[in-house]
C-alpha cells in the first residue's frame, strides 16, 4: 500500500504513521518528495486491507495499493529514477552512462593490472573480473577465489576504479563485500532467493543479472527480493537470453531496456559481451545500447584475448575497447547522455 501524506504534512506525523504501519506488521519505506512524503507500507499481502484504516490519521491525505507485485522496484511508489552510485565517479542512472571494462576472470596480478590500465585509459569508470566463476564444466576453471579479489583490490589501488565482481554462494559472501564496490549476482544465480535475501542484508550496490530464460517480470520480483531487505542500490543487467538462436550465444534482448523504463525507477546496464559471445558483434551491440538508453554498458576486456582462460572468444583487445568507446561517446552525445 502507499500512504500518501498531505503536503505539509508534519515530521511527527509522518514518523507516526511509520509507527502505526510497524504495529500493523509492516515495514515503512518512506519516500521524501519536493512536496509531499509518500510512505510505501510493504509486507505480508494477505490482510493488507488492514492499512486502509491509515486513512484518518493526522497528517494522511490517502492511501493506495499497489498494483504491481514489484512494489518496492516499480513506478507506483517511486516514480523518479533511481541513482546508484559508485566510488567517487560512476553514478548509474544519470546522464553519464558508466563502462565496465576487465576480463572474464581474474587470471594474475599482471593479467588484471594490465588490463585496468588499459580500460581507464580508454574511459571505463569500473574494473570487472570474476575471481568466482560459473562454469558450465565441473573441469573449467573455476577461479582464482580469494587470491583473485586480492589483486582485484590491487588493480583498485593502483588505478582508482571501483571493483565489479561476482558472488555465487553465501558462504562467502562476507569474503567478497569486503573486496568489492559492486556485488555481482550472475545469471545463472537470479533466482536464488536465499542469496538475493543475503545481499539485501547489504549496503552496497548489487548489479543483478538477468537469468538465462527469465522475464522482465521474474528479473524485477528478483530485484523486489533484495530490495525488500532494504537494499536500494539494485543496478539490473540485461545479458541475453537463451532463444532457439545459435549464431550467438544469447539473444540480447535489447527491448527490455524500454519495458523496463516504464515498470521500474531501477538503472539498467547492457553486458553485449555474454549476449553475444563474439568479440566481432561487441561493438555494434553496445552502440545500440547506448541509443536504446542503457543507463550502463559492461564489456569483457583481456590484453590477449587468444589465451584467456574464460571467454576469450567474447573479449575484446584493450585495443578495439578504445575503438568501440570513442564510437560510444559520439552515440551518446546523439541521445543526450555522455560516457
Ligand atoms: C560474467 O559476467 O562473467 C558472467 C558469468 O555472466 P553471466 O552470469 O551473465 O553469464
Ligand atoms: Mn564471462
Amino acid at each position: 500500500m502507499i500512504i500518501v501524506m498531505r503536503e505539509g504534512a508534519s515530521r511527527r506525523e509522518i514518523d507516526e504513521v511509520q509507527e502505526e504501519i510497524k504495529r500493523m506488521g509492516y515495514t515503512p519505506h518512506p519516500i521524501i518528495g519536493v512536496e509531499r512524503t509518500v510512505i510505501g507500507a510493504i509486507g505480508d499481502e494477505r490482510d493488507k486491507a488492514r492499512l486502509q484504516e491509515l486513512e484518518t490519521a493526522p497528517g494522511v491525505e490517502r492511501v493506495i495499493p499497489i498494483l504491481k507485485p514489484y512494489k518496492l522496484a516499480g513506478l507506483e511508489l517511486k516514480k523518479e529514477k533511481s541513482l546508484v552510485a559508485v566510488g567517487r565517479d560512476a553514478v548509474f542512472g544519470g546522464k553519464r552512462i558508466p563502462v565496465i571494462a576487465g576480463p572474464c576472470s581474474v587470471e594474475s596480478h599482471e593479467q588484471i593490472c594490465r588490463t585496468a590500465e588499459a580500460v581507464k585509459a580508454a574511459g571505463a569508470t569500473l574494473l570487472r573480473g570474476g575471481a568466482y566463476k560459473p562454469r558450465t564444466s565441473p573441469y573449467a576453471f573455476q577461479g582464482l577465489e580469494e587470491e583473485g579479489l586480492k589483486m582485484l583490490a590491487a588493480a583498485r589501488d593502483c588505478t582508482g576504479l571501483p571493483v565489479v565482481t561476482e558472488v555465487m554462494k553465501e558462504s562467502v559472501l562476507d569474503l567478497v563485500a569486503r573486496y568489492a564496490d559492486v556485488l555481482q549476482i550472475g545469471a545463472r544465480n537470479m533466482q536464488n532467493f536465499d542469496l538475493l535475501k543475503a545481499v539485501g542484508q547489504l549496503r552496497k550496490p548489487i548489479l543483478l543479472k538477468r537469468g538465462l530464460a527469465n522475464t522482465v517480470r521474474e528479473w524485477l520480483m528478483s530485484a523486489e527480493y533484495i530490495m525488500a531487505q532494504g537494499n536500494m542500490q539494485v543496478i539490473l543487467c540485461e545479458r541475453g537470453i537463451r532463444t532457439f538462436e545459435t549464431a550467438t550465444r544469447n539473444t540480447l534482448d535489447l527491448s527490455a531496456i524500454s519495458v523496463l523504463r516504464r515498470e521500474t525507477h531501477l538503472p539498467v546496464v547492457v553486458d553485449p559481451s555474454h549476449a553475444t559471445g563474439v568479440a566481432a558483434y561487441v561493438e555494434s551491440m553496445t552502440l545500440a545500447a547506448v541509443a536504446a538508453g542503457a543507463d550502463g554498458i559492461m564489456i569483457e576486456v583481456h590484453p590477449n584475448p587468444h589465451e584467456a582462460w574464460s571467454d576469450g572468444a567474447q573479449s575484446l583487445t584493450p585495443a578495439a575497447f578504445a575503438g568501440v568507446m570513442g564510437k560510444a561517446k559520439a552515440v551518446a552525445a546523439a541521445v543526450g547522455r555522455e560516457i
